[in-house]
């Protein structure tokens, strides 16, 4: 969950440069998280002939994708084309899991607590929600009072309620994600892949297994793992910080009031906690979107600091009073694959022309998965 970075527009990378490669032309995508997941189905869709490779599967604990849920929300302040995304992804969620008969979205809305009458982040958007037909609701203190009473609304100005908005099973849907991508005839390999670049292109891959693949085009959608895989040009634009969520157990007679409750996001302008009670009944979770240190996605231990558990679990019992006493019963960490501007990066690979790189998701990707696969595999064409 990221509301910490500004964005600019990244439209042109999806507009410039048709690939146009042959229908039936082969693919190799690395990587089966949020981004790798989704482009090799649309990939697949679209007429390719896919092989996905990951080192430990589809929504697996080290990835960014692995954790048990994500937000959704259109609000992304003045960017527009991330909130276009938004709406389109929002579609293609409720379109694939209808399909799969499968829920992975959870319509609980998103509550965005502000401290004071203007909030950038939130008004700019705005006009887009009109735009798109996919309007918030303006909440006083009283409004708040009467609705969400688990609420400390001492140090609030207002809040905005994204109705359409909620959270997505992120783990869960990746694993859905490949078994479409199986049932409709791509090819899955769990390995660990290394590109081989010779001669201006990426030759092939080798994987762990010894074997080596050769296709017509690669996509590299590694998440954290971006930098160490292409340290010469990534090295520096993708930083992956350690990011931790707390599952909080709520008082027996009240679990089921704080389970419904809406995703929520406090505009503290410091840590930028955010929540998803429901979470999937796991216990309600807080995530601190602050960046945390630098960190190894393959050998960092997921262990929880000390000091931002105290802090976070701070912050709750101040904006939720009743989870004064609330016990941990869960910790994560995930890594955020953040680039230099928050923005995604979706570019050919400057000494390989065969290779393309899909990453960047900097703490907001999950939720526009389908949309950025079917944007990406449009390229392709
Ligand atoms: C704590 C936290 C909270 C977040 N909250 C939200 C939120 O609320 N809403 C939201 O929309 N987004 C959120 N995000 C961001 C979102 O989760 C990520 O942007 C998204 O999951 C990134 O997906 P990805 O596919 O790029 O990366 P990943 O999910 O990390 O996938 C990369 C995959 O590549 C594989 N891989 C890497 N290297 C290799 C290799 N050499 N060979 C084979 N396989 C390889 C890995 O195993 C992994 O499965 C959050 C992230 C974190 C960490």
């Amino acid at each position: 969950m990221s509301t910490t970075n500004t964005f600019a527009p990244i439209s042109s990378s999806f507009n410039e440069n048709r690939i146009g490669l042959p229908r039936k032309s082969k693919i190799t995508v690395v990587g089966a998280g949020a981004f790798g997941g989704w482009t090799s189905l649309y990939l697949l869709r679209n007429g390719f002939d896919v092989t996905l490779v990951d080192a430990w599967g589809p929504g697996n604990s080290r990835s960014s994708s692995g954790d048990e849920t994500r937000v959704i929300r259109s609000t992304y302040g003045a960017n527009e084309f991330y909130f276009k995304s938004n709406v389109r992804a929002l579609q293609l969620w409720k379109e694939n899991e209808q399909l799969w008969g499968k829920q992975l979205f959870f319509n609980t809305g998103v509550l965005w607590f502000c401290y004071q009458k203007d909030n950038p982040w939130v008004d700019d958007s705005i006009p887009f929600s009109k735009k798109y037909k996919m309007e918030y609701e303006y909440l006083s203190c009283d409004d708040m009072a009467r609705r969400y009473p688990a609420v400390n609304l001492e140090d609030l100005h207002h809040a905005w309620l994204d109705p359409h908005g909620g959270y997505l099973k992120a783990r869960e849907s990746c694993q859905a994600v490949n078994q479409a991508f199986i049932h409709e005839g791509g090819k899955f390999i769990q390995a660990y892949a290394k590109p081989v670049v010779a001669g201006g292109k990426v030759e092939s891959v080798v994987l762990s297994s010894g074997e080596k693949i050769f296709s017509d085009a690669y996509l590299f959608a590694c998440g954290a793992w971006l930098g160490q895989l292409f340290p010469e040009i990534l090295g520096n634009k993708i930083i992956c910080t350690k990011q931790e969520v707390y599952y909080f157990g709520a008082p027996v007679e009240k679990a089921k009031n704080f389970d419904d409750l809406p995703a929520w996001i406090d505009l503290d302008g410091s840590d930028y906690y955010y929540g998803i009670p429901g979470n999937a009944h796991r216990g309600f979770k807080i995530g601190v979107d602050k960046r945390g240190e630098i960190f190894d996605p393959t050998y960092g231990e997921r262990v929880y600091n000390p000091e931002t558990l105290s802090k976070a679990r701070k912050f709750i019992s101040h904006r939720f009073p009743g989870l004064k006493d609330a016990p941990l019963l869960e910790s994560r960490v995930c890594p955020y694959e953040n680039s230099t501007d928050g923005n995604f990066i979706f570019e050919k690979h400057p000494h390989a022309q065969n290779a393309w790189i899909l990453g960047g998701g900097s703490g907001h990707g999950f939720k526009h998965g389908p949309a950025l696969g079917e944007l990406v595999a449009q390229v392709f064409i």
